[in-house]
This record gives C-alpha cells, structure tokens and sequence, in this order.
C-alpha cells in the first residue's frame, strides 16, 4: 500500500526501512507536521503514518477522506490529537501502537529522577567550568521516601518496579487497580493524599478530558513541601502557569518533564538560532530545579524498532483484512 509518513525524522525512515525490508509497501517521508494545511502531502496515500504532535482534528480527515485516505497509523500509544468521532463519521480507521517498550519511558522518567535529585545537569557545567564546588548540590537519598504514581498501566507498573527497587513507598492512583502493582506493596489513594504524601509524584495516565490539567493549583496547594513532579505522559496533564507558581513559592521542590502542553511548536526540532517565544517555556528554562528533555522518554532502539515493526504489522493487516491489529475507535473506548 502507498504510506505517507509524516513528521518524519531520519530515524523514522531508519526503522520503518527496516521494518518494510520485502517493501511490501511504499512509504513516503514527509517532514511537516499533518494538519489541515499539510494534509494534501498526502495526495495518493491510502494510508497516513502520524506522530503525537500531528494535528487530526475534523478538518485535516475531511481533506485525507476526499483524498482517499483509508488508514491513520500512529506510531506512537497516545491519541488524544486524533478526532475519532470525526474519523468514525468518515470511515476512516485509526491504529497506533499500544505497546513497545515501557521500559524506555521508565528509565527515562528514573534518569529525570536522578538527575534532578543529584543536579548533574548543573553539575555537568559547573565541572566543565573548572568549579568544582558541591554548594547547592545536596540530594537526598531515594530509599525510603514515598513515591506515587498516576496512571498504573504497563509504563507506570514498570517504573513503580524500578522505584520499588529503590527501597521506595509506594503510592498509587488509577481508574483501575493493577494486581502487578498490588503485589509490589503499592496503596491505591486518592489524588489529594498522594501528593500531600509523596516525595515524588510521577505521571503516566493518557491525557483525555478527565485527566486534562489534573495538576493544578488547587492539588499543589495540598502537595508535601519540596515535592518532586515528574511529568514523560503528555504535556497538558499538567498546568504550566499553576506549576511555574509552584516552584516560585518553593511548593514544588523540582520538576522534570520530558513533555510540554504546547511543545508541538518547540519538540523534535533544531531551534537553537530562533528565539524561543513561548514566555512559560522560557520561565521554566531559568529554574535551577526544572529539567526539561524535548520528548525522548521512547527514544532507545527497542522501542523504535518495535513502534516500527507494531506500524507495519497494523499496516499489513488492514492490507489484507481492513482490520489493523492495534484499533483505537469510539466504541472501543466505550
Ligand atoms: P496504559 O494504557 O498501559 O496505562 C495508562 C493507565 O492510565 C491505565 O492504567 C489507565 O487505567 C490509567 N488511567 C486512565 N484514565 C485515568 C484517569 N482519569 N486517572 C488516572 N489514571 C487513569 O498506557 P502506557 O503505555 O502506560 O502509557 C501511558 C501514557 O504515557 C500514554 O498515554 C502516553 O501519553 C504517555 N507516553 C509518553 C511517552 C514519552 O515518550 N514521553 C511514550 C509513551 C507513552
């Protein structure tokens, strides 16, 4: 089948290359984002292969339908940037990748963790400067403090198992219980007594309307003083401006976030001579306790192997049944 591949990355075409060696399909690489601007890139597609910053909103399927446009294959878990009702009315069939590797998500939320309790980023600088001063540098060890976790799903259970091997409490909130995290000790508890509990909170639930700006100032305000939020779910989980409050106020002790409300205007792309002109991106920037990484919690070889391969096996099967495998759609969520 013929596959546009938007915001594609030289990686992107490695993996998926890789993944279509018989080129049972042939893929196009497409650097813009999708939106209703760039839709018509698409022009002669069946399928379109999407990232978590493309915009599939009503208009841009409108235009995809017209185009033929039969398959929107994310690669990628999240899909709260694609319209499914509007996808549904055109009969245009959503997959993505549900599972590739949450160990990659997890052990980059431990390296936020580390990073920002021992401050190497500042140490790193401070080191290559000749200042091998340790002021402002006390950390406090991880064994034994309460960590809650948000959203106990397959990344969140894999990053309570490496905080549990910390020596950590745990402490967990959820729609559901996971048996897996009940048999490592943790106590499910509501939103409020996790943070006023919590040395570190972590966020791993999708973003959808129930979980959208779910951190704001109202829940700071009950937070343990000096706790560290850790945010590699999605960007609006979070309020930006009651978070930068936070920290201003010495609430929030740091914060590391691998995702950014509006990062689809800043993430994956080389900005380093423009200026940046997001004012709440540029005011987090100047804490010396916030970490920011510009979305690579997936970023090992795993899990781009497997989003690949996951892509062309949803692919191949709507090719030959028009199922793919990895579904997402209205009624399923219902
Ligand atoms: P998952 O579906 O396995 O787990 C999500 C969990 O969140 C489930 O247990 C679900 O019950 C829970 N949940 C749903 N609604 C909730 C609510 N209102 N309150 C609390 N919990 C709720 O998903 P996963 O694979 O663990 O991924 C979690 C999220 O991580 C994804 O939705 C995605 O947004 C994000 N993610 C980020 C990256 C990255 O590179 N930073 C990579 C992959 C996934």
């Amino acid at each position: 089948m013929r596959i546009t591949v938007f915001s594609s990355k030289a990686y992107d075409q490695l993996f998926l290359d890789a993944a279509n060696a018989d080129q049972s399909h042939e893929i196009f690489y497409q650097e813009p984002h999708l939106n209703s601007s760039t839709a018509s890139l698409a022009k002669g597609a069946e399928i379109v292969c999407v990232f978590v910053n493309d915009i599939i909103d009503r208009d841009t399927l409108k235009i995809l339908k017209k185009q033929g446009v039969k398959l929107i294959a994310m690669r990628c878990a999240g899909f709260n940037n694609v319209d499914l009702k509007a996808a549904d009315e055109f009969n245009i069939k959503v997959c993505r990748v549900p599972a590739y590797s949450p160990y990659s998500v997890a052990e980059h939320t431990l390296a936020l963790v580390l990073g920002l309790n021992r401050h190497l980023h500042r140490a790193y600088n401070r080191v290559r400067d000749g200042n091998f001063s340790l002021n402002g540098f006390i950390g406090f060890d991880l064994h034994g403090k309460t960590v809650g976790i948000v959203g106990t799903g397959k990344i969140g259970t894999v990053t309570m198992g490496l905080f549990k091997g910390f020596g950590c409490k745990l402490l967990a909130y959820d729609v559901a219980k996971n048996t897996d995290c009940l048999n490592m000790g943790a106590n499910y508890v509501d939103l409020d007594t996790m943070f006023k509990q919590s040395d570190i909170v972590s966020l791993h639930c999708p973003l959808n309307p129930a979980t959208h700006n779910m951190v704001d100032a109202n829940l700071l305000s009950k937070a343990k003083q000096g706790l560290m939020l850790i945010n590699t779910g999605r960007g609006a989980l979070i309020n930006t401006q009651d978070v930068i409050e936070a920290l201003k106020a010495g609430r929030l002790g740091s914060l590391g976030l691998d995702v950014y409300e509006e990062e689809a205007d800043l993430f994956f792309e080389d900005l380093s001579t423009h200026v940046i002109r997001d004012d709440q991106f540029a005011r987090l920037m100047t804490f010396p306790n916030v970490l920011v990484t510009g979305h690579q919690a997936f970023f090992t070889q795993e899990a781009l192997s497997a989003i690949a391969e996951t892509t062309i096996e949803n692919i191949n099967a709507f090719s030959k049944s028009g199922s793919a495998i990895h579904e997402v759609s209205i009624d399923r969520l219902a």
